[in-house]
């Protein structure tokens, strides 16, 4: 067994600044062993003999044998080290399969994320072969041809089989279901009494041809600013960015044009040959959205993301594999698909902490993005209408080049935001919406607009509380309340999904009828509404349901055609859409994201709240905002409602610098966790003794995780606080290398954590 030979610096943000794609894969060469790189749970690449007769270079995919089973893996770079196992002693590789190998650029970013997320390179790997079903050969397709026999009766669904096979013979099955417009048992039968004979057709995938884009832009002028940044960014796809700079902001408010400044940057890079991949937070993946792709470029662009079915990966991954895919739109994970000839790509909201993976690999989409960009020697484009403050520091160490659009595009202005302060105008017991709040839907509803009250938080209620004992109803395996879902008529948990029916007796001290449900949800924000205004046509947006985002489709075309007065809805709501009529937005509680005072809450719930209230006045007519607060006076309110974003993210700014917080200095968290507190409490001794000492950085913890028990899981956390010329990953690996959990408890590090529950 080898060591992991690794093309990088761990501890250094940037990766090498003169890695370049290798576009046309070296000759094959015959090697006695390869190093092979696993998609399972380790660093190390295996060596394995190369049987005689098979020629591999690095990135071919192998099938090899791994104690008893085969496993699919990639040649990885390198030779087999002098010291290896010696070649007789060697298990052979199996057999390569016939797909194009993992190109340079992907292999080398496999070796950077997994350097920099301190996850196993086999694990990284294994982003990469999402697909598995890409690598097994096509499924073979069945056509049909006419036998010189004739049925008896000729009907007229026979007919019409043999008269869609005059046209073609042999015809696919599903071609000729199609033409013939009859169903399988039509065919099945007249094949059973000789009149159709079966074939294999040569197999094939679908899509493998390349579509054709439509260039050239055909929706009207950009405006100058507009013009003015896709002369940059066209400039950059053509001629290279200036040393040392990695990329592009957009920053622009809320329908000042951004995207179709960016489809101008797509475009060039599609003119030149090179596939692009646009990034999204998983719930903006819309139909709508997809939509102004396909008006603008005249082809329906191909979608990544976590709900596709096991087929349409399957076709996904071999287009881009194969370059016939020259446009993904995708969610976090389409990163590590194998393109070979990217040269764009466009992290589109890019403040959306939705790009951080909390599972497994735990990594920042965005920033990976910038890596992969970099080690492929392509601009990235991030665009948002409110930047992260990591994207705008790096704006200032000119990393990034900032192009703005400071107004909205038509002149649409932007809306006048009102606080509203909850201390005077309290909502009566039981209700949530303040007199102005009411009255401003009211005149809304009279006028025919439509209105759009936001709140981030599903169900009916966050708690139900016995009036009798004080009990609060929480989940078995985590310490979270149960939130109660009306609709669904279940309590449920939001963390792992528990799920009960409703309690009218206490549980706890046997109370008939105690409970009462604690605090609003959409659903009961909605109740309230309903009782307001009985005539009005509400729809309840949030994620809740099996099919998430694009279960919501239909609740979309119904607002968008004016079959909805008020929309109630999360987070959901909040992303990409863009409904005409939409005048009035009331944010029934803007304190909400305070209330948990991580290092970046203040400044998500800016983002976030600015992006809902940008969903309103996005045409001729203005729009309004009602902000309910019980802190009128609160930074992020006062931003809000005097529109000023620079002067609160330099506020922001100024007080993560004097914390030493990121982006001017470094963090990393290892949590802990197991079903034994005891053995978890344990090993956070052990690490804690073995915790590193010296200038610059500092451990903080072992303490327990604010979310104690998660998934029956004991969870402890220790945070690492480093300066940012710190070597931070070299600092965790030293440290971590000298401590094994035992079993039963696992170990997460989470480099630039998001989440500190
Ligand atoms: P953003 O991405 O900044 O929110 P969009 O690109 O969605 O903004 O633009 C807002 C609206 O203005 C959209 O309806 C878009 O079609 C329209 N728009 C923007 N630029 C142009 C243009 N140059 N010509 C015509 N319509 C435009
Ligand atoms: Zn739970």
């Amino acid at each position: 067994m080898t060591s992991v030979h690794r093309n990088n610096r761990p501890g250094n943000k940037s990766p090498p600044p003169d890695a370049s794609i290798a576009h046309n894969p070296p000759p094959r060469q015959r090697l006695a062993q390869v190093r092979v790189l696993l998609p399972v749970a380790v660093a190390q690449a295996y060596c394995y003999a190369v049987p005689a007769g098979m020629e591999l270079a690095a990135g071919d995919i192998v099938r090899v044998p791994l104690s008893a089973r085969q496993c699919t893996g990639v040649v990885w770079d390198g030779a087999a080290p002098a010291d290896s196992v010696s070649e007789a002693r060697l298990r052979p590789v199996g057999e390569r399969i016939a797909v194009p190998p993992l190109p340079e650029a992907l292999r080398r970013f496999i070796d950077w994320v997994a350097a920099y997320t301190l996850h196993p390179a086999g694990a990284v790997l294994r982003l990469a072969l999402s697909a598995p079903e890409a690598l097994q050969p096509p499924p073979p397709r069945i056509g049909y041809a006419a036998a010189d026999v004739r049925p008896r009766p000729m009907t007229r669904a026979r007919q019409r089989v043999f008269a869609a096979l005059a046209g073609q013979s042999p015809l696919e099955q599903g071609l000729l279901l199609a033409r013939a417009e009859v169903g399988i048992g039509v065919l099945r039968g007249l094949e059973r009494t000789g009149c159709l004979r079966r074939v294999a057709l040569p197999a094939a995938h679908k899509g493998d041809e390349a579509p054709k884009f439509r260039l050239v832009r055909e929706n009207g002028a950009l405006s100058p600013a507009q013009e003015s940044a896709a002369l940059v960014l066209r400039a950059a796809l053509a001629q290279g960015m200036p040393a040392g700079q990695q990329g592009f902001l957009l920053d622009g408010v809320t329908g000042s044009g951004k995207t179709e400044v960016y489809f101008e940057a797509l475009a060039a890079a599609l003119a030149a040959g090179r596939q692009v991949l646009v990034l999204l937070p998983e719930i903006a993946l819309t139909g709508q959205f997809l939509q102004r792709f396909q008006a603008r470029f005249g082809v329906e662009p191909l979608v990544w993301h976590s709900s596709l079915s096991k087929a349409r990966r399957r076709d996904v991954w071999r287009q881009v594999a194969l370059g016939t895919a020259r446009m993904l739109v995708g969610a976090r994970s389409a990163l590590f698909l194998p393109f070979a000839e990217l040269g764009l790509i466009i992290v589109d909201e890019e403040h959306e902490q939705a790009f951080k993976q909390e599972d497994g690999v735990l990594y920042h989409a965005r920033d990976m993005a910038v890596a992969r960009a970099w080690l492929g020697g392509f601009p990235v484009l991030l665009s948002s209408a409110t930047p992260s403050l990591e994207t705008l520091v790096n704006v200032e160490r000119r990393r990034f080049e900032r192009l703005c659009l400071p107004q909205r595009f038509g002149g649409a202005r932007q809306p006048d935001i009102e606080p509203v302060d909850l201390r005077r105008e309290r909502p009566p017991k039981g209700r949530w919406l303040a007199t102005s709040l009411v009255a401003a839907l009211g005149e809304t509803l009279r006028r025919g607009d439509q209105s759009l009250l936001f709140l981030n938080r599903r169900g009916y209620a966050p708690v139900s509380l016995c009036q009798a004992c004080g009990e609060r109803i929480v989940c078995p395996h985590c310490d979270s309340w149960l939130v109660e879902h009306r609709a669904r008529s279940c309590l449920l948990c939001h963390h792992c999904g528990h799920r009960r029916a409703l309690l009218r007796d206490c549980p706890a001290c046997g109370g008939e009828e105690t409970l009462v449900a604690c605090g609003p949800g959409v659903e009961r924000i909605a109740e309230e509404t309903a009782g307001l205004f009985p005539d009005a046509r509400i729809e309840v947006l949030s994620s809740d349901g099996i099919s998430g985002a694009r279960g919501h489709q239909g609740a979309i075309g119904r607002i968008a055609a004016r079959q909805v007065d008020i929309v109630i809805g999360t987070q959901i709501i909040a992303k990409g859409h863009h409904f005409p009529h939409l005048t009035l937005v009331g944010v029934v509680d803007g304190d909400l994201g305070l209330a948990n005072g991580d290092l970046r809450a203040a400044e998500r719930t800016y983002q976030l709240l600015h992006q809902v209230i940008g969903r309103c006045g996005r045409e001729e007519r203005a729009g309004r905002a009602l902000l309910q607060t019980w802190m009128p006076g609160h930074p992020v309110m006062q931003a809000l409602a005097q529109g000023d974003r620079d002067r609160f993210m330099a506020q922001e700014r100024q007080s993560r610098a004097r914390a030493g917080l990121p982006p001017f200095g470094r963090l990393a968290a290892v949590i802990l966790s197991g079903a034994v507190e005891e053995r978890v409490r344990q090993t956070a001794d052990m690490l804690a003794q073995a915790a590193p000492r010296g200038e610059g950085f500092a451990v903080l913890g072992p303490a327990p995780a604010p979310l104690r028990r998660l998934r029956r899981r004991h969870r402890w956390r220790f945070l690492l606080r480093a300066r940012r010329e710190v070597g931070l990953q070299a600092l965790l690996s030293g440290w971590l290398g000298r401590v094994k959990p035992p079993s039963g408890v696992r170990l997460v590090v989470d480099v630039d954590p998001y989440w500190f529950g």
